[in-house]
């Protein structure tokens, strides 16, 4: 689609003269919606005479990196707010003294479901021990049968604020219906919106609303140009705080839950403002792997993680399997601090742990 865009552009003398699209547009606002930048003055000097491939007699455009984003950026032409209009622009999501996105990466560590307050206790004080800075559990839970359990509710809410009262962490909690987002930000710092509810636009209109970051998962067929409408979405309800989460899409591959998109990550720090980050346990479904998808997730670039740790993973109401345990956590969280380090983020693993 960005080809075609592209190559209707060059094929336009208008387009050449003005640097518009075909519906008179101006173009692109690659790193700059203000200044059609220099990827369009290089297009619109293509000549057409350039190199040939062996045995096509027909010119083919020579692009450069910068025209190729020239393309990205059309393709996510829907999300402007979103989309970085420098390259170095970013969005630091502030919650209660952490800085998403702020050069620290950040570990969202804690069960699937809140179950009980002994579970989130326990959990809570050791991810906290062990470097996390935002408690994650759910209390409304998005479940692929109605016989399982769909979470505490409210009683969920106020165990984990109680373990924010007895551990300082942040709150990150899922909230699945628009007329429960003004409660569920009585009690969250951050509001998730899961992956089933990517493309629920009353529900990102009243989480936005509340005012709360948003944590935005990407739906598990959503598109990264989904994923960044959405996103502009909650900001044009008037809330810039917006963290992206990779967390896996689904794909012809069935041996691993999801498919992990960390291209999606590299590709989402280059062109997007927000913070990203990684999910390596709904993508993997399986403890083993998320250690080896989280340094990836390192590499990529993300802010940082979001991950499912459980007390006894194989008791947990939810998601047991792709649950780290606690001795697993501590070792991935130990494992990640050099990484960290080695990409010039600070890690938030006491020395202690590392
Ligand atoms: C979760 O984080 O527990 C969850 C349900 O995630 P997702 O929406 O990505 O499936
Ligand atoms: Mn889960």
């Amino acid at each position: 689609m960005a080809e075609e865009i592209q190559s209707r552009q060059l094929d336009s003398p208008e387009a050449r003269a003005h640097g518009s699209d075909s519906s008179g547009r101006a173009s692109g606002h690659a790193f700059g919606r203000g200044g059609v930048s220099q990827e369009h003055s290089e297009i619109q000097s293509f000549d057409g005479g350039g190199a040939r491939p062996p045995g096509l007699g027909s010119p083919v455009p020579q692009r450069s990196g910068a025209q190729v984003g020239g393309g990205w950026i059309e393709q996510f032409a829907d999300a402007p707010d979103v989309l970085k209009s420098a390259p170095d622009q970013k969005t630091v999501v502030w919650v209660r003294g952490v800085a998403i996105g702020g050069g620290e990466f950040v570990t969202m560590a804690g069960p699937c479901s809140v179950e009980t307050e002994r579970q989130l206790m326990e959990t809570a004080e050791r991810v906290a021990a062990a470097g996390a800075r935002v408690l994650r559990g759910g209390a409304f839970k998005p479940r692929s049968s109605p016989y399982a359990f769909q979470g505490l509710g409210l009683e969920g809410l106020k165990l984990l604020a109680a373990a924010r009262e007895a551990t300082g962490l942040a709150i990150v909690t899922e909230v699945m219906a628009a007329a429960d987002a003004p409660l569920v930000a009585e009690y969250a710092d951050i509001l998730q919106i899961g992956s089933r509810s990517m493309e629920n636009y009353a529900l990102l209109e009243a989480a936005a609303k509340t005012g709360r970051p948003i944590l935005l998962k990407r739906g598990m067929v959503a598109t990264v140009a989904d994923l960044l409408r959405s996103a502009q979405c909650v900001v044009s309800y008037g809330n810039p705080n917006v963290i992206l989460c990779e967390r896996g899409i689904r794909t012809f591959e069935t041996a691993t839950r999801n498919t992990f998109d960390v291209t999606a990550i590299v590709m989402l720090k280059e062109i997007a403002r927000l913070p990203v980050i990684a999910d390596p346990s709904h993508a993997a479904g399986r403890r083993s792997l998320v250690p080896a998808l989280a340094r990836s997730a390192v590499a990529a670039g993300a802010d940082g993680l979001l991950v499912e740790v459980h007390p006894h993973p194989d008791e947990a109401w939810s998601d047991g399997e792709q649950s780290l345990t606690f001795a697993e956590f501590d070792a991935m969280m130990a494992e990640l601090a050099p990484w960290c380090e080695l990409r010039g983020a600070r890690s938030c693993v006491p020395e202690t742990v590392a």
